[in-house]
């Protein structure tokens, strides 16, 4: 039987925006989707609007008076004291009009994907609005209000209790979110490959941070050294996700595409390219075929060049979501048109960059080195799992 995979999104999931200035641009979701469609990669039947989640499903995840109070923040009549309380008092995470409702759909929108993808009304299942990963229980973060993973893991767990899960987080800042909801929960093993803590937000995703009681060894930390490569961010994903997915026998995989790791991000110091953006989504989709059954959901999460990065990374997942290869497209010119009157710089036309004309890094060998260490800490005592006897249906 051939399943479907489906797309969560519509346009007013455009509305979770905090102001013009602000580096979380929803704008990268139309210039995606249009990239998607100037592929021909998207179609009617896969489009799935997303419905706000509910305050019981937000609640599986926070807490209910973090949640009043973001309805609070929400409209005019709140005070100082009421923006400190949930952690809207930075100019990272400031409240705007109707951000509850703006968030509770992104959320909505990560449970309708792991709903339909758990029921297996659909193969695999992507919200690229989702991915907002900080948002901690009681406090907002990071330009993060809901953490729409932590409430889809939740809801995963709620209602399919059996259910291994592993999430599985590339942007370059850490999972933060994501760990702390489940730290000492061994159903949900955590693997977050990010730009090291010392100079970037939100400042943990060290290696020794690994988990706490019966979900100890179930929360793996890659902090990877500023200005990493292709090959080096390569190596570590192969050598990480089988090894993991081999000891931890999930059975749903979500993971999240922030797309920060790229060299033209204006706000991490990675230094990769397009490259890892076909990479990443090619072994997660392997492994979740071999393990789990397909059961896969993909997430968005942070990306900052908005023109030149985010369209391409995430065409790039959709087609691999799809089993489309793309490798020797050039980016439509019908698409550059379009935006390049609008974009400050030069659109892309290929969807892999010109790597051998960039300026190399320095210290490209000791930072390869480094990763390989950080690697190796990373992965002791990811503790083996028993295998289950999977029927395949
Ligand atoms: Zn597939």
């Amino acid at each position: 039987m051939i399943m479907s995979v489906r797309f969560v999104f519509s346009e007013h999931v455009t509305r979770y925006f905090f102001h013009e200035q602000h580096p979380f641009n929803p704008k990268r979701l139309l210039l995606t989707v249009d990239l998607m469609q100037a592929f021909h990669l998207l179609t009617e039947e896969q489009l799935l609007p997303p419905q706000p989640a509910s305050d019981d499903e937000l609640a599986l995840v926070h807490n209910r008076s973090y949640i009043d109070l973001i309805k609070k923040c929400s409209g005019n009549d709140y005070t100082p004291d009421d923006l400190a309380a949930c952690g809207l008092d930075t100019e990272d995470t400031p409240p705007f009009p109707h951000m509850h409702d703006a968030a509770a759909l992104i959320a909505g929108g990560t449970v309708q994907a792991v709903q339909h993808v758990a029921n297996r009304d659909c193969e695999h299942a992507a919200n690229l609005a989702g991915g907002l990963h900080h948002a901690l229980t009681g406090k907002a973060s990071g330009f993060c209000v809901y953490n729409d993973a932590s409430v889809g893991i939740a809801w995963l767990r709620k209602h399919f209790p059996d259910m291994r899960i592993l999430y599985i987080d590339t942007d370059a800042h850490h999972g933060d979110g994501v760990q702390w909801a489940f730290y000492d929960d061994p159903a949900v093993c955590t693997v977050s490959i990010h730009e090291t803590g010392r100079y970037l937000f939100p400042g943990t995703g060290d290696y020794s941070e690994r988990g706490d009681g019966q979900g100890y060894g179930f929360t793996i930390n890659v902090p990877l050294d500023a200005f990493t490569e292709d090959d080096s961010y390569i190596e570590t994903l192969e050598a990480v996700l089988p090894e993991v997915v081999d000891k931890v026998q999930p059975d749903f995989v979500i993971s999240q595409h922030g797309c920060d790791a790229h060299r033209f991000d204006p706000l991490t110091h990675l230094a990769t390219s397009m490259r890892i953006y076909r990479h990443i989504p090619r072994l997660i989709h392997r492994l979740a075929h071999t393990y789990c059954d397909g059961r896969w959901v993909a997430l968005g999460g942070g990306g900052y060049d908005i023109w030149r990065v985010v369209p391409r990374a995430w065409t790039l997942l959709w087609a691999e979501m799809n089993d489309h290869d793309l490798s020797c497209s050039p980016v439509p010119a019908a698409w550059r048109e379009k935006w390049q009157k609008e974009s400050p710089v030069p659109l892309p036309p290929t969807l892999y960059d010109p790597v051998d004309q960039w300026k190399p890094i320095p210290r490209r060998a000791e930072i390869t080195e480094k990763n390989r260490r950080t690697v190796e800490r990373a992965l002791i005592g990811v503790p083996k799992v028993a295998q289950k006897n999977r029927g395949k249906g």
